[in-house]
């Protein structure tokens, strides 16, 4: 695997970082600055561990005020930043600088409204995503998106990937769910972006940051939706043989109209570890699984039921379990949701590789990773968002084992290419980050990725932001856009002109 290790600071950035860390010191309290070498390499790497690169200082704001101060003192000293919020992030995003400033948002844990009345919470950036669903209970809400991660990962995080989870299928992405936020740009001003008005004119300034990844600037207090608890919720386990046949019930559900709050499949290697680490009563025998959630009003639910049992029976499903209460449901749920950790129990190492296509391509793709795997002798298990066509494989290798590492690397990266291949994208909801800026210029032209920076140029011009995240090359502002010289395509074209 791959390990990053940059040097230090040279002279001359570290009194850059020196000059931030003065104005850390003065305005946060001391245990909120960490400059010591050896604390500092506790902050070393996110949720993807094999990318790690010590920051040159960790700064823990409490406030608003205490963040932009930081990174006004950044962009004043051209000093690179990272924000963190709980480091749960699989593609490096949040990989520290060696020569720049970790901002850590885990301090700013507040939830400062909670508006059932128009169904909105205003929370700071550290605020844990199931801690919002928690403090809306009561009040007969939760907060819909639902990273399999909720219980650790942070609003601030969850906006910057545009997260999503089991039950985005049916209510949307973070995108979705996030109405307005303050956002320190990158030279340390504090501007609201979107609001409590269901629109606003103009840009959308807000759509372009979230999913931004850290790139623009740093998101602080953010409104979120919030949703309605559903009157019943309804929670089926089916076993195929195959996972094409569960590919092909899922998308006669779907294209019934019948929009499930979830569906989820593993596959036979993915039920083989799942009922190894939690005997979670998975079909014997199954070649996948799928795991059916239906929620809303009980009379919906009652009828959608009946389709959705009508459409599985139709598709080959050999074993129908309804949960009967909520212990059954959790078991059924903790078999999908441990899933990543139980392939430690089959494989020594693995790759959780996120990729997305449209779901009437899984059959094909699926079979074309077996294939993949067959070929190359790697193990890939199959665990998935069925509904949206979010795949995570899991490929598996012994890292001890001379090569397993590349071969499970390079069959992670054709997976990929699959997805593009298909129409669909190198990652579903992981992010780009650090990993995979090297597959961008397989899914994007120059002019796209040229586009892109344009955009982050307008928001960083000075390219503090995370920089060397999500894009392949560190192409600066002061840069003319564009590799290819010359009339743009569509001007060749004859589709568009240049006044
Ligand atoms: C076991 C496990 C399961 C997971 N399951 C899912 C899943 O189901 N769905 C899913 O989408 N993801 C999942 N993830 C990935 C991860 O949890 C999400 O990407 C999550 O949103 C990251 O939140 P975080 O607070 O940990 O962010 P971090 O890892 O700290 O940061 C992630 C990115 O956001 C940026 N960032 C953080 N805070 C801010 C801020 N305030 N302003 C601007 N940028 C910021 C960072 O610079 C970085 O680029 C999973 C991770 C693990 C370990």
């Amino acid at each position: 695997m791959t390990t990053t290790k940059e040097p230090g600071p040279t002279a001359a950035t570290a009194a850059g970082i020196e000059a931030v860390a003065e104005v850390a010191r003065r305005l946060l309290p001391a245990d909120g600055v960490i400059s010591d070498h050896a604390r500092l390499r506790t902050y070393e790497c996110d949720g993807l561990a094999h990318y790690r690169v010590t920051p040159a200082l960790v700064v823990m704001p409490e406030d608003t005020a205490q963040l932009a101060a930081v990174v006004r003192a950044c962009a004043e000293h051209r000093v690179p930043y990272v924000a963190r919020g709980s480091g749960t992030g699989l593609s490096g995003g949040a990989l520290p600088h060696a020569e720049g400033v970790l901002v850590v948002t885990s301090r700013m844990r507040s939830i400062t409204q909670m508006r059932p009345e128009d169904q909105r919470a205003v929370v700071d950036p550290g605020v844990i995503n199931l801690d919002v669903t928690r403090a809306a209970t009561p009040h007969g809400y939760y907060y819909a998106p639902d990273p399999s991660s909720q219980q650790i990962c942070s609003i601030g995080g969850n906006v910057a990937e545009n997260s999503g989870g089991a039950h985005c299928l049916k209510y949307g992405f973070t995108t979705n769910h996030v109405v307005g936020a303050d956002f320190v740009t990158s030279d340390g001003d504090v501007v609201a972006l979107g609001g409590d008005a269901p629109d606003t004119p103009g840009y959308d300034l807000l759509g372009a940051v979230v999913g931004s990844e850290g790139t623009l600037g740093v998101v602080t207090s953010t409104t979120v939706r919030l949703t309605r608890l559903p009157e019943e919720v309804r929670t089926i386990l089916v076993g195929f043989a195959t996972t094409d046949q569960a590919g092909a019930a899922t998308s006669a559900i779907i294209s019934a109209g019948i929009v499930p709050a979830a569906i989820e499949m593993m596959d036979a290697l993915a039920i083989e570890a799942a009922e190894a680490a939690t005997h979670c009563g998975y079909p014997e025998g199954a070649g996948a699984v799928l795991v059916i959630e239906l929620d809303g009003a009980s009379g919906e639910v009652e009828a959608e039921y009946a389709e959705v049992e009508r459409f599985c029976a139709e598709n080959g499903a050999f074993e129908q379990r309804l949960a009967t209460d909520p212990t059954d449901r959790a078991l059924i749920w903790k078999g999908r949701k441990s899933a990543f950790a139980a392939v430690g129990r089959i494989s020594p190492d693995y790759i959780v590789q996120d990729g997305v296509i449209p779901r009437t391509a899984l059959p094909e793709v699926l079979s074309a990773i077996a294939e993949l795997s067959a070929s190359s002798g790697v193990r890939v298990a199959n665990v998935f968002h069925a509904g949206d066509g979010n795949l995570h494989p899991l490929v598996l290798f012994d890292d001890a084992v001379e090569g397993a590492g590349e071969a499970a690397e390079e069959v992670s990266g054709a997976i990929l290419d699959l997805c593009i291949q298909h129409g669909g994208s190198i990652t579903g909801e992981h992010g780009v980050g650090m990993d995979k800026a090297k597959y961008m210029p397989r899914m994007y032209t120059d002019e796209d990725l040229d586009t892109m920076q344009m955009v982050r140029c307008a928001f960083d011009p000075q390219n503090i932001s995370n920089p060397g995240k999500v894009f392949p090359t560190p192409r600066l502002c002061g840069e003319v856009p564009g590799r290819h010289k010359g009339a743009h395509p569509l001007q060749d074209a004859g589709l568009a002109e240049v006044f």
